[in-house]
């Protein structure tokens, strides 16, 4: 089955990505048009569209994306001189894909 998601697919390795991070719940890879020095997208594995359809027990999953980004920022080398985590959620939020995802931005002010 092909899925009509992208990051659905990214998931199932049918689309390609550059992956930093999985584990069981989470997968990280690069933003296909980064707009800052790094940026990274950090999806549950599972499909939910957004946080306006979070479901009790996916707090879970939630709290280890925001423990990967923190992870992976450390890694990058911007754990003390910081980063940001941005959720765009629905139409007027500025979400263009709907499938859940954090963006990871460092390196640039603004
Ligand atoms: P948003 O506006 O929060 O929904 O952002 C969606 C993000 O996904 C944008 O920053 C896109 O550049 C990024 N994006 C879309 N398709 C892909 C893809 N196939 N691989 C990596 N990033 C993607
Ligand atoms: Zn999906």
């Amino acid at each position: 089955m092909i899925s009509a998601c992208v990051f659905c697919r990214i998931v199932a390795r049918q689309t390609e990505a550059d992956i930093e991070y999985e584990d069981d719940l989470v997968l990280a890879f690069k933003d296909l048009y980064p707009k800052a020095p790094v940026h990274l997208l950090i999806i549950p594995k599972r499909h939910v569209e957004s946080i306006a359809r979070l479901e009790p027990g996916d707090e879970a999953v939630m709290g280890r994306c925001v423990h990967v980004a923190r992870f992976l920022a450390e890694r990058a080398g911007y754990g003390e001189r910081g980063y940001r985590l941005t959720c765009n959620t629905g139409p007027e939020g500025g979400q263009i894909v709907y499938h859940l995802h954090f963006h990871l931005t460092a390196g640039r002010r603004g």
